[in-house]
């Protein structure tokens, strides 16, 4: 080769992007190196030329590895190497090595390639995707039709799926159904349209558990623009909203007794406003101020003074209906809201349910404390519609309570105030009265019409207040079924008629004996077998005995009326369906519940004789009892022609003034003893 010839080949070889080097097989140094290598390595040509290349080697294990390898295989194909540059820094490189013959000598040619930059990169992504492999909040990469590509490690952890059950699916993996389908529709509107999508998701884990995640879901474009793919960053933030929630439920209720506290009370109280407002019912606030708390803080302690209120408290919520609220306004002040009732009136009994919890005793640390409550009274829409309003008119009513006095409650309404005090003082003189023989068991005749054959009669309970004088059962029945009075006074009206008419029975041979029920003994299945037995000690046949009961009982939402009903007649005890016609009749109850007696009201006898216009309703009460195969009592026929037109129109039992009043039952055993057998 010429020299000029050879200078220009090797100038060409020193622009070269690739550094070159041939050394000697037999000692390894360096014959020749281009320029490029020389750039590359950092190290002037002089100090390579003529020396050996291994000191280049940052990694000699790597490089003895290399060596064995060129020495078996001949060649070294594209590793990457790391050389040591004259500065201290590192070049990554590309190297491969040929063996090759120069001249007359056995050399290696060795070529280096930049790849500094290349790795880089490289390091950088490996970097990054482990970051986002390991980050703390969940990604997801979804192509353009929501179709998951990529998941990451806390994906799994917070999901549950594994990367294999999430790649190929969609987002809605995680679709818990409770999220509007609104949120999904707007969060596809912004992605499509390029822009990002944030907001709070409720998702569903795969064992089911519900969480909350905050989402951000962003459109990835591609080089030429278009969005290739969707990125969704999700953080967990059920614990905060868990959290949120604690906090809220702190921010309504009190520490000690997890009652809602004022703030929520007010909140309550306006929402019953508004339903009572739109179902035109009444809605009763109390404010109960349970005293005797200073007397335990004082004695035992504040821990054994919260303990009590906490007991208390307890016991009031059991007293009440779940859908009325029980708050707690400040230490010793409770606040009851009672919705979706008719009348003031009726929230008497919760008001006497508390107050008869707050006579048992409360057992702290091992002593039993006594505490007794005062409550005030108001109502929504007579005493106020604003909740501050009623809540100040219900304090004030507790004012005119007495502290310690038993049975302590008072509406702020003048005359609410004085019919409940009415009935307070007729409750208080009911207990007992058996006892002090105040109450005595009436009879009134029912006869068969035209003959006027005495059949049976119905049982009417008495009471002579000692200051009161005669009380009528209308006035102090509602007492007792307001408490839970009416149970033992029943118990003893059963029990009196029973024996009663026992005899009349014998003395007639047949007797049909009526006892009105009130709809409070038909919570407890008891009834029956108190019925029974009441039976078998007085000695009067089951069928002799006729159980009336009004509508109000098929009303209720009692289920057990039904049953116990049912069971009732399954003995052979007649049933009686009173008042027929008056409140909420409807005839479905009587095809629902076998009567075998339907008592026409007094309302509609008394019309009777009057006016023809009415006849045909009382005709087609009677009409239709006969088509349901039921016997029918006229009640409270006063004059001769009510008896004559209703016995026209098929009614053969009668009751009323006519044939006999209400009377004693010396009164009734001579009438039977007038009547004679047969
Ligand atoms: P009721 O079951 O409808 O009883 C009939 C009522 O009509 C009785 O009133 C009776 O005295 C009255 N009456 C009877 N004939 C005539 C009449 O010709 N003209 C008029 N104007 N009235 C007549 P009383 O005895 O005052 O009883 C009122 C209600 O008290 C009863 O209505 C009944 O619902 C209830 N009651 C009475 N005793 C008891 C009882 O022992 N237990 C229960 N749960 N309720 C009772
Ligand atoms: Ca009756
Ligand atoms: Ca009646």
């Amino acid at each position: 080769m010429l020299d000029g010839e050879l200078k220009g080949l090797l100038a060409v070889l020193d622009e070269s992007p690739v550094g070159i080097s041939i050394s000697r097989r037999a000692d390894g140094l360096v014959l020749y190196a281009n320029r490029r290598f020389s750039d590359l390595i950092g190290v002037a040509l002089g100090e390579i030329v003529g020396r050996p290349a291994h000191r280049f080697f940052v990694d000699e294990a790597q490089r003895l590895r290399l060596v064995e390898h060129l020495g078996r295989k001949g060649r070294i194909d594209n590793v990457a190497v790391p050389f040591r540059r004259s500065d201290g820094s590192t070049l990554w490189a590309m190297l491969s090595i040929h063996g090759a013959r120069f001249g007359d000598e056995d050399v290696n040619v060795a070529w280096i390639f930049d790849i500094s930059e290349r790795r880089q990169t490289e390091r950088r992504l490996r970097l990054l995707s482990a970051a986002v492999e390991q980050a703390p909040v969940t990604v997801m990469v979804t192509d353009t039709d929501g179709r998951i590509e990529y998941v990451n490690r806390a994906f799994s952890e917070v999901s549950g799926y594994g990367v294999a059950e999430a790649i190929g699916q969609t987002p809605r993996l995680l679709n818990s159904g409770l999220m509007s389908p609104k949120v999904f529709r707007d969060l596809w509107k912004s992605i499509t349209a390029g822009s990002n999508w944030q907001g709070e998701l409720c998702n569903r884990k795969k064992d089911g558990a519900l969480f909350w995640e905050h989402a951000t879901v962003s459109p990835i474009k591609d080089d030429s623009g278009s969005i290739a793919h969707y990125l969704a960053v999700k953080e967990d933030i059920t614990l905060r909203k868990d959290y949120e929630s604690r906090l809220e439920h702190q921010a309504n209720h009190d520490q000690l007794t997890g009652l809602p506290n004022r703030v929520l009370a007010m909140d309550r109280l306006g929402q019953a406003i508004a339903t009572a407002h739109r179902s035109g019912k009444v809605v009763v606030v109390m404010v109960v101020i349970l005293d005797g708390i200073g007397k335990v803080n004082d004695s035992l302690g504040f821990k054994a003074g919260d303990a009590a209120v906490v007991t208390f408290s307890q016991r009031v919520r059991l007293a009440m209906r779940k859908s009325d609220t029980l708050a707690r306004l400040s230490g010793n002040e409770f606040l009851i809201i009672i919705g979706d009732i008719e009348a003031p009136a009726m929230a008497e009994v919760f008001a006497h349910r508390i107050l008869d919890d707050c006579r048992q005793s409360v057992t702290i640390e091992g002593r039993d404390v006594f505490l007794s409550a005062r409550i005030g009274m108001t109502a929504y829409p007579g005493d106020g519609t604003d909740p501050l309003v009623l809540i100040r008119n219900a304090h004030a009513a507790t004012s005119r309570t007495e502290e310690g006095k038993r049975n302590s409650f008072r509406f702020f309404t003048p005359k609410l105030d004085e019919e409940a005090q009415a009935r307070l003082k007729i409750e208080s003189s009911l207990r007992g009265a058996v006892e002090r023989q105040e109450m005595a068991v009436y009879y009134q005749p029912i006869v068969a019409a035209g003959s006027r054959r005495l059949i049976g009669a119905e049982a009417l309970l008495r009471w002579t207040h000692p200051e009161l004088g005669a009380v009528g059962p209308d006035r102090f029945i509602p007492v007792a079924e307001a408490s839970d009075l009416i149970i033992p006074l029943s118990d003893w009206v059963l029990r009196r008629a029973c024996v009663d008419a026992c005899r009349w029975r014998r003395a007639l041979g047949q007797f049909k004996l009526a006892v009105n029920f009130s709809p409070r003994q038909f919570r407890n299945i008891d009834l029956v077998e108190k019925i029974l037995e009441t039976l078998e000690d007085s000695g009067l046949p089951k069928e002799c005995l006729e159980v009336e009961v009004t509508e109000r009982l098929l009303m209720g939402s009692h289920n057990n009326a039904k049953i116990i009903l049912d069971t009732i007649r399954s003995f052979d005890i007649s049933l009686s369906i009173d008042d027929f016609g008056t409140g909420y009749s409807s005839l479905g109850y009587l095809q629902n519940f076998r009567f075998d007696t339907l008592k026409i009201d007094r309302s509609f006898v008394k019309e009777v004789g009057g006016p023809a216009s009415s006849r045909p309703l009382a005709g087609a009460i009677i009409e239709m009892a006969r088509a349901l195969s039921m016997e029918v009592v006229a009640e409270g026929v006063e004059t001769e022609e009510q008896e004559r037109v209703l016995a026209d129109l098929g009614c053969h039992l009668m009751q009323g003034y006519l044939f006999g009043r209400p009377m004693p039952v010396a009164d009734f055993d001579a009438l039977v003893a007038a009547t004679g057998v047969g």
